[in-house]
């Protein structure tokens, strides 16, 4: 085929130049990263074949894998060498030609248009990381042949502007080798003292000799095998910074060696920030699994529960063979003792964050609260730590609060942890069903999480207080202050008054015991599902036909008192009277987020003021 023996030009994809240039253009401010992610995927590389070698068998004499940088002050290049997997054509193309993550660019892009700033964490994140190669080369070359029988030798080129070409390569030697052509700029980076150190300071832990002209710069040893004293925050932070791509310091770790009947060591970070993929179907769990100290894959996501996805770092065991299946590990007695373990032990230490630095905590579950609140359903069998673990808003000023200090705070005859489900924390705290508790001083969780609406209603208990909504229909708050106003009869009146003008479109109108100022509210059905609830069913499912509601009337509004006044005066009222009932029902549904017709309401109540304003 002449294609294949001669050189092929590809444009890259519209999008994808976009990014170079945003990556050429803005994200020059910590130009060294590149070796970093040069190294790191020299490394994966690495890996990929000593785990090929030891599953096919093909020999288990390793010291030939390794990198080698080379230096060329005089020509301003810069080469880095692995003698790893390497790559096909179809590598090539389609996995170093394109970007990973599809989410990229848009990120990017709405980053730059809200007006922040747009810089190297982003790179790492979205694993974009040879193209950061760009930021120092106006010109890359790229050799390699894959290990594969019958692979072919190729050269790779661009200037990462355009386009890419393929030709040809030369390679006898399974393997990459990178050579980058320096920007003026850029010299710096064909100094060996200078590339030494950055080595030192980013790849120090990789577990493959690094030679730099003649020498080894990496100390060779697998960071989590190091004695916990042994290892400084800084090289921890760098090895966190290595393995996941992310740009900032771990918001926390936990280092474990566990010897016994099982055994294993893991080294596990907790971000300092949410990725934006966190809740997407493509988010990828970045946890390093290694057998024996050799790689095994990067996304061992059967080693944590759903709800500690967002945890990212090493395990290395010797109880798991390398070369078994992901469904077989999965459900192996080995997997899930590993991951009830690491488990326990993160739980462990978030429970030491909450318990020794409230602050800090706070600040963790801000971050990933939404994440742990998704085992509120998925793990009965730790819904009681994990209930001590969360934190709400509530109508006490404190910015977020634990479930055991609000029982603390309870009264002794309060029997029941009330909480309001919103669509945000602003829209809770103008509640109308607040108003009773404001008055009573029974303090209300407010939860504005969409996540809350799914766990918090299904859980029965916590230390043996139940949770209650507010917007129920059954709430008893025991004895209030009797009706000064009105008499048993008029309340009949009136409900019926209400009942007859509203029909079907209610399940039943009532006296509300909750209300203060309002004049009305609309409360789920005793057995109905909450409002909250319902509006997000109906948002994820349009088609969704929500439960009848119960209207309930605050009596001693002088509202009603007005509309009984009218309704036993001589005048035919009939209309106004009808119309107040309407806006009345109309209004609680404006409040609850679920009026469909706005325009029907402001018609009429601009013929309500029309009435209200006619001068006698
Ligand atoms: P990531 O490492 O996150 O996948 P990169 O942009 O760093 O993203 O690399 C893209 C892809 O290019 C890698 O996933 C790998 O398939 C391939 N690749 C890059 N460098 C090498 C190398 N030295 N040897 C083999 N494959 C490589
Ligand atoms: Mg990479």
């Amino acid at each position: 085929m002449a294609e294949k023996t001669s050189t092929q030009q590809f444009e890259y994809k519209a999008e994808m130049q976009q990014l170079l240039h945003l990556i050429v253009n803005s994200l020059y401010t910590n130009q060294e990263i590149f070796l970093r992610e040069l190294i790191s995927n020299a490394s994966d590389a690495l890996n990929k074949a000593r785990l090929q070698r030891l599953t096919d068998h093909s020999g288990d004499d390793h010291t030939d894998l390794q990198i080698s940088i080379q230096l060329d002050e005089s020509a301003n290049t810069l080469s880095i060498e692995d003698t790893g997997i390497g790559m096909t054509r179809e590598d090539l193309i389609d996995r170093l030609g394109t970007i990973a993550s599809s989410g990229t660019l848009a990120f990017i892009k709405e980053q730059k248009a809200s007006g922040k700033p747009v810089d190297a964490g982003m790179i790492g994140q979205f694993g974009v990381g040879f193209y950061s190669a760009f930021m120092v080369a106006d010109q890359i070359v790229l050799d390699t042949l894959h290990s594969g029988e019958g692979a072919e030798p190729l050269t790779w080129t661009s200037e990462g502007t355009g386009s890419y070409e393929i030709s040809p390569g030369t390679r006898t030697d399974p393997g990459t080798r990178i050579t980058l052509h320096l920007k003026e700029d850029a010299k710096e980076f064909a100094d060996e003292a200078r590339v030494r150190s950055i080595i030192r300071k980013y790849s120090n832990f990789v577990d493959f000799p690094i030679n730099l002209g003649s020498d080894q710069v990496n100390t060779l040893k697998a960071l989590w095998k190091k004695r916990k004293d042994d290892i400084s925050e800084d090289e921890r932070n760098e090895f966190y910074k290595f393995i996941t791509g992310d740009y900032t310091d771990p918001f926390g770790h936990l280092h474990l060696q566990i010897e016994g009947l099982l055994s294993f060591e893991a080294l596990l970070f907790i971000p300092s920030q949410a990725p934006a993929s966190l809740f997407r179907e493509d988010h990828r769990t970045d946890l390093h699994l290694y057998s024996s100290g050799v790689f095994v894959r990067d996304d061992a996501e059967d080693l944590l529960p759903d709800y500690l996805h967002f945890v990212r770092g090493v395990v290395d065991t010797d109880d798991l063979p390398l070369n078994v299946s992901r469904e077989v590990t999965q459900n192996s007695p080995v997997a899930k003792r590993i991951r009830s373990t690491l488990t326990n032990k993160l739980l462990g230490l978030l429970k030491e964050w909450a318990s020794e630095d409230p602050e800090r905590y706070e600040k963790f579950f801000l971050n990933f609260g939404s994440a742990l609140k998704t085992g509120l359903w998925s793990d009965m069998s730790r819904r009681d730590d994990l209930l001590e673990l969360m934190r709400y808003p509530s109508t006490d000023d404190k910015q977020l609060t634990s479930l055991q200090d609000y029982v603390e705070r309870m009264p002794d005859d309060q029997q029941t942890i009330y909480y309001l489900l919103a669509d945000s924390l602003e829209s809770a705290r103008k509640s109308p069903h607040l108003e009773v508790f404001a008055r009573k001083g029974i303090e209300v969780l407010l939860l504005p999480d969409p996540i809350d609406a799914l766990t918090l209603p299904n859980v029965p208990k916590f230390k043996e207080k139940s949770f209650t909504s507010v917007t129920g229909a059954d709430l008893d708050l025991g004895d209030m202050p009797e009706s000064e106003s009105l008499p048993g009869d008029d309340v009949d009146t009136l409900l019926s008054l209400f009942r007859i003008r509203l029909g079907d479109q209610v399940q039943d109108v009532t006296s509300s015991k909750r209300l203060v100022d309002s004049a009305a509210t609309l409360v789920a059905a005793k057995d109905g599902i909450d409002p909250q609830l319902e509006r997000m069913m109906k948002s994820m499912n349009p088609e969704f036909e929500g439960a009848k509601k119960v209207l309930e009337l605050n009596i001693e509004h002088p509202l009603m008192k007005n509309i009984l006044a009218l309704k036993s005066s001589s005048e035919d009222q009939d209309f106004l009277i009808e119309e107040t009932i309407d806006q009345v029902y109309e209004g609680a549904l404006l409040l609850d987020g679920n009026l469909t017709e706005p325009s029907a309401f402001v018609s009429r109540m601009t013929r309500i003021l029309v009435d209200a304003t006619r001068t006698p």
